[in-house]
């Protein structure tokens, strides 16, 4: 296992979860830097590029507002000290992006573990995930985004839930034909999660989850106005 393995974090917060199984859960965010998935209604570009001339101080990370493309490298030893330090009571940790899966997780992973937390991880499912069994693996597949990246099999397999983003109809047609194209295990919990809170595509989701007994996964956070 490589300890050396440096992580270009865009953030690291701590809120309530919003979204699908956890929400609810206090939670300590980290935002990794990058992803090349490009969907259209991304609403964290700026974590796209891994831009060099972005890069600022580790310890500066804290004092950058939320929404900025600065990035900061650091070890998992480094992370979790900060974790440590910043928010020792909080026992969920969600590591996000971006997309985390672009890097080897299993360092990050298991470092936190060693505190005695609990791993989440929010992935596309574009890439090969490397983290320990134990980490729990949220997938909300981005089918045929513009990057061109397929949702893998192994990542399908994997996934504990699969959160489905819905704008329209067609989402929910491409969710069908991804769970019958897929063997997914029958122990995956389905969500539907309304783009933007907006009331078409919620009405749809709700329509839906009810056809079909998957699960609602609303925003809670944005609703209230959280991180
Ligand atoms: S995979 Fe996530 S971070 Fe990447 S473009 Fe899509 S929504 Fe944005």
């Amino acid at each position: 296992m490589q300890n050396s393995q440096q992580y270009p974090i865009n953030e690291i917060f701590v809120t309530l979860q919003g979204e699908a199984g956890f929400a609810g859960t206090p939670s300590v965010f980290i935002r990794l830097q990058g992803c090349d998935v490009g969907c259209g209604w991304c609403d964290t570009k700026h974590t796209w590029k891994v831009n060099q001339k972005n890069e600022i101080d580790f310890n500066n990370l804290f004092n950058k507002s939320d929404d900025k493309n600065s990035w900061a490298t650091a070890t998992a030893t480094q992370i979790t000290r900060c974790i440590e330090t910043n928010y020792p009571h909080i026992k969920h940790i969600v590591i996000t992006g971006g997309e985390p899966a672009m890097y080897d997780l299993r360092p990050l992973c298991q470092a936190l573990e060693n505190l005695g937390k609990d791993i989440q991880i929010e992935t596309s499912g574009t890439y090969e995930l490397k983290i320990p069994d134990s980490t729990w693996v949220t997938l909300s597949p981005k089918i045929d985004m513009p990057g061109g990246k397929p949702v893998l099999l192994k990542c399908i397999v994997r996934a504990n839930e699969i959160k489905m983003p819905v704008g329209k109809l067609a989402d929910i047609q491409k969710l069908k034909s991804f769970l019958s194209a897929n063997q997914i295990p029958a122990n995956t919990k389905i969500w539907l999660q309304p783009l933007s809170q907006n009331k078409t595509a919620t009405n749809l989701c709700v329509e839906h989850a009810l056809l079909n007994n998957w699960r609602l996964s609303l925003q809670t956070h944005k609703f209230i106005n959280i991180r």
